[in-house]
């Protein structure tokens, strides 16, 4: 990414983020965002309910592949809309990483509608805000209210969570709707426009439909896109990952007003930032920390290793931070890799598709990409809805699709500019942006932000989005 004052670029999605920029550059500011009305927020009928909305009367026989956040969010969209849907995952086990999940209100707001509320409230926190902090010193530069506020503005709360309980929920909510999950059914091959898919066991499934919803390094794309499809790259900025105690952070006096605090913190550097929050109802306080790395490098280190490098890769930081490292027992280290949107989404019969990472896998900057692939099972949904005929299913698809691609277009490139915004170097351009965020601080309302969790543009665009009223409008 380059920080160069006059090198970087503007995005086109709508945000009053990148205004300090434009002030810097002495450039004209726009009075407020073209794009405000693109959010397809519904004022009339909320929550989502697609059952009271037109429904026909086909029903379809869906093949879902993969049961990551994707895969099981399709299979409850679909099965409560009256599909017949069933579940292949490859693992021999369903597991997700050790390792939180932020579920802002655009995906909360949908997780809630298919019976999730209760699941989510139990085991998730609902923090205050994000709170924004020098590296150096951890002193606050910014701050993002998020609870109540957003619950007010969008009507669903931003939570955070521990990964497996939000897969937990989902899986449970899949096996009381009755969709069966079949485990160890690894695909090897599909017949792309005839609904075929073969696994490794040599069972062949041929259904009406079938859902790829196979992750970041999808089979499925690579046989949609050919040679197009350049797979998984990387930024040269990896992750480390770990939680630690809460426990442990209660006992220690530098650091016992983080276990008090109901907020995220986040601390910013060059190409390093550090996002923490409580998950497991308030039992662990997870880390993810960004950090530069070299390609390959990852496979080959012990977690020794990881430990001594992610540690040593902050000296010099706040020593809040550095007392929390020292509370790490265990670390994974995880590429940050993302795709580029490909081209082709759907065979040309619609009878296979992608949804989730498969099609968007996208930087982690704004904690969107599963809430991307929840807002994509919803519209499936939605848009299934339409389907007068089985002869329908390439138009319905193939507007689905058109939906899906305009809006995941921009939150990547959201995703990506913001990860320039968190990793800008001290200098002009940094001390240009805590300048602008210093509005934050008081109390006063606030007309822009740099940080995109902040700014009014941003949050109505992202967090009022709803992928059925997007779909019902393009038919
Ligand atoms: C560091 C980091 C932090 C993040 N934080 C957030 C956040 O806070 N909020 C947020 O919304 N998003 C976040 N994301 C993004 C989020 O994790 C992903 O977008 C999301 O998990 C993708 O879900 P998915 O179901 O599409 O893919 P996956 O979770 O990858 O699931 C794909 C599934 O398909 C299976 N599969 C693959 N190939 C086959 C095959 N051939 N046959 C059968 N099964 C197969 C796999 O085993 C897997 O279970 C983060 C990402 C990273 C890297």
């Amino acid at each position: 990414m380059n920080v160069e004052l006059d090198q970087i670029q503007l995005p086109t999605y709508p945000s009053g983020s990148y205004n300090f920029i434009r002030r810097l550059r002495n450039e004209a500011v726009p009075k407020s965002s073209p794009s405000y009305g693109e959010c397809k927020r519904d004022e009339t009928s909320n929550p989502i309910n697609n059952e009271n909305q037109l429904i026909f009367p086909v029903k379809l026989n869906i093949t879902i592949i993969g049961a990551g956040v994707g895969g099981l969010s399709t299979a409850i969209a679909l099965k409560r809309e009256g599909h017949s849907v069933t579940v292949y995952e490859q693992a021999l086990a369903l597991s997700e990483v050790g390792a939180g999940i932020q579920i802002p209100p655009n995906s909360s707001r949908i997780l809630h509608s298919w019976g999730l509320k209760a699941a989510l409230e139990r085991r998730s926190i609902k923090p205050t805000s994000i709170l924004w902090r020098r590296w150096q010193d951890g002193s606050t530069i910014g701050n993002a209210r998020l609870n109540p506020e957003l619950e007010e503005e969008f009507g669903s709360p931003y939570y955070v969570t521990h990964r497996a309980h939000l897969h937990d929920a989902l899986h449970e909510r899949v096996r009381g709707l009755g969709v069966p999950v079949r485990l160890g059914k690894r695909v090897e091959g599909y017949e792309v426009d005839d609904g075929v898919v073969r696994f490794s066991d040599r069972e062949v499934v041929k259904t009406d439909l079938v859902i790829a919803a196979d992750g970041i390094k999808s089979f499925a794309r690579k046989l949609l896109n050919g040679e197009r499809d350049k797979g998984p790259y990387g930024h040269g900025l990896a992750v480390y990952r770990a939680t630690v105690s809460m426990d442990d952070i209660r006992a220690d006096p530098l650091l016992k007003w983080i276990a008090d605090s109901p907020a995220l913190n986040l601390w910013l550097g060059h190409n390093l930032h550090v996002m923490s929050y409580a998950i497991a109802g308030g039992e662990r306080y997870n880390l993810v920390l960004t950090h530069p790395t070299l390609p390959n490098q990852i496979q080959n280190i012990s977690s020794a290793d990881i430990l001594n490098e992610m540690r040593s890769s902050y000296d010099g930081w706040d020593p809040v931070l550095k007392r929390l490292l020292d509370l790490v027992n265990h670390a994974l280290e995880w590429p940050i890799h993302a795709v580029d949107i490909p081209e082709r989404w759907a065979s040309n019969s619609g009878k296979l598709v992608l949804i989730g990472d498969s099609a968007h896998a996208m930087a982690p900057y704004m904690a969107l990409g599963a809430a991307m692939a929840v807002e994509d099972a919803a519209a499936m949904a939605a848009a299934l809805n339409r389907l007068g005929s089985r002869g329908e299913l390439g138009d319905v698809i193939s507007k689905w699709t058109a939906v899906r691609k305009r809006r995941v277009t921009q939150v990547h490139q959201a995703s990506f500019g913001h990860g320039l915004i968190l990793h800008l170097p001290d200098g002009p351009v940094q001390r240009a942006r805590d300048e602008a965020l210093k509005a934050e601080l008081g109390e006063g309302a606030i007309t822009e932000s740099p940080n995109q969790w902040n700014d009014p543009t941003v949050r109505e665009w992202v967090y009022a989005y709803r992928p059925d009223v997007d779909i019902n409008e393009s038919f």
